[in-house]
């Protein structure tokens, strides 16, 4: 452990009583602190507007832990760096007291006058909260002050530009760390360990040798609560933007010259850049939008989109998005990226699938229908690991194939020790690292290539609702890969 940077720290948390704190932050604070990655020398200032103590604050800490994982006896030592200060951000003299509190803080911990700012509040009130923290000079201290964001980034290009504009105008671009949780899970980290630490991979991976790429990011939960927030939002906002596009940079970036953030961030980046732009007549043909009817999902029936909430009645919100991509550079020209998501389907998986091209002649099936081509699954979640599709001789059948599986199964090595997307982002951000936050020219990339789709949508109401809940998706998602002689792979 002695090797391992244990950051001094005082984390601010706005929205400390909201469910993302609850059910995300805390837990993962534990951990770090569990596993030596945050020094004894920290403090957590929760702030939201309800009239709680330090003691209820601290109480709710360790429900919350309670719920997620099985504490050890320091959970009171670590609880009472816990404080409350009841706080809204609109309120200018909220500011000061937030100050003289931080800066006690600092004196008893000693924390170097690191801060981490992390804003757990619905979007519209960033900017405020930046401009106010930047106003009372709370991140002039003698450490770092950092910014993290939660998502959603903006709802299209202009309201992200503005955003960052607020942003900006209080902190650096590397003071600020946009949260895409993503890009925290163990396998999602892996794309760029199995492209570029081996050359069986590496070597083919590119148009000559790929014919095509799938990411499903399947779940089987619906909107649940989240019904308001959802509806402003749909899945292209919810999952395409932010979570597939960074999951196609990974799979389709170049190698980078070294593995600093700014190196990886340029190869992520130039991947985007590459990405085809739909033109607006051209969208119906490569992307299909779609909505959950009730169904059936695990044996339980379940109810449509639209009888979810009364406000949803009518709503044109796709809750499922497939699409092909194109990236127009030397190594991608001709190979489709094909993406789907969604909510009510009939599996909660996220996955990657590689199809490898055929060989020219493949002697060992007697019929064209059985041959399989070589494949290599990803997978994100629940499961975590990586399966290769190969074909080998089938015992007792002379010198016929049979496709066969190499698979490592990650939760098995791994275990419970596994850390949470949170759990890794937040220590990232502490020790400074941001390779795996997005930057703004990724937000801005992707933006853009998301705001035709949507654009285009949003001027014709959709056929909805158009699949069933429990399904994988209205027919013409599986029509999409058809058209070009492919089928979605179910490995
Ligand atoms: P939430 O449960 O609604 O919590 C919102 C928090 O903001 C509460 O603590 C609330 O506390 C506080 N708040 C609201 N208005 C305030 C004001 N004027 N001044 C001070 N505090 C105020 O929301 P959430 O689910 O935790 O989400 C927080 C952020 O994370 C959002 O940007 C969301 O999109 C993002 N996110 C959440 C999740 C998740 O799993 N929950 C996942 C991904 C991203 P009071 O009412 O006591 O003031």
């Amino acid at each position: 452990m002695s090797n391992v940077l244990q950051p001094k720290v005082v984390i601010v948390i706005f929205g400390a009583t909201g469910d993302l704190a609850k059910r995300k932050l805390f837990p993962s604070i534990y951990r770090l602190y569990q596993n030596g990655k945050l020094s004894k020398n920290f403090a957590v200032v929760g702030l939201a507007r309800r009239g709680w103590t330090d003691d209820v604050l601290r109480e709710n800490v360790a429900k919350s832990i309670g719920d997620a994982i099985s504490p050890n006896e320091d959970l009171e030592e670590f609880i009472s760096h816990f404080y409350y200060q009841s706080f809204d951000v609109t309120d200018e003299s909220s500011y000061s007291g937030l100050n003289i509190l931080i800066n006690d803080l600092e004196g008893t911990y000693q924390t170097e006058g690191n801060r981490v700012f992390y804003l757990a509040m619905a979007p519209e009130f960033f900017g405020t909260i930046a401009n106010k923290l930047q106003e009372n000079g709370l991140k002039d201290s003698e450490g770092w002050s950092r910014l993290v964001i939660e998502k959603p980034f903006g709802r299209d290009l202009e309201s992200a530009k503005k955003l960052n504009k607020e942003l900006r105008a209080a902190f650096d671009e590397k003071q600020i760390y946009r949260i895409d949780h993503y890009l925290g899970k163990e396998m999602v980290q892996n794309i760029e360990v199995i492209r570029f630490a081996n050359g069986i991979f590496e070597h083919l991976w590119n148009n000559r040798f790929i014919s095509n790429i799938q990411i499903t990011s399947s779940e089987t939960l619906g909107v649940e609560e989240r019904a308001r927030y959802y509806d402003h939002s749909g899945a292209a906002r919810d999952m395409v933007q932010n979570h597939m596009l960074q999951m196609v940079a990974l799979l389709a970036m170049e190698p980078p010259i070294s593995l600093t953030t700014e190196e990886i961030r340029s190869e992520k980046i130039k991947v985007l850049r590459a990405l085809r732009n739909m033109d607006s007549d051209k969208v119906s043909q490569y992307f299909v939008r779609g909505q959950y009817d009730s169904g059936e999902i695990k044996g339980e029936a379940v109810s449509a989109y639209r009888d979810e909430a009364d406000e949803l009645a009518d709503s044109n919100t796709e809750t499922f998005v497939a699409g092909k991509l194109l990236i127009d550079n030397y190594r991608w020209s001709g190979v489709p990226i094909y993406i789907r998501t969604g909510k009510h389907m009939a599996e909660k998986s996220t996955k990657i699938v590689i199809e490898f091209k055929d060989i020219p002649m493949n002697l060992y099936y007697k019929r064209d229908k059985d041959k399989r081509p070589n494949l290599l699954s990803i997978n994100i979640q629940p499961n975590q690991g990586i399966t290769l599709c190969l074909n080998a001789q089938k015992s007792g059948s002379g010198s016929l194939a049979q496709p066969i599986q190499l698979a490592y199964n990650h939760n098995a090595v791994s275990g419970i020790n596994t850390p949470e997307a949170y759990e890794k982002l937040l220590y990232d951000c502490m020790i400074g690292d941001a390779t795996n936050f997005t930057h703004w020219d990724e937000v801005a990339l992707s933006w853009k290539f998301v705001d035709t789709i949507l654009d285009v949508w949003s001027k014709n109401e959709a056929n909805f609702p158009n699949y069933k809940s429990g399904s994988m998706g209205p027919d013409a998602a599986n029509e999409l890969l058809e058209k070009d002689g492919f089928h979605w792979w179910d490995i």
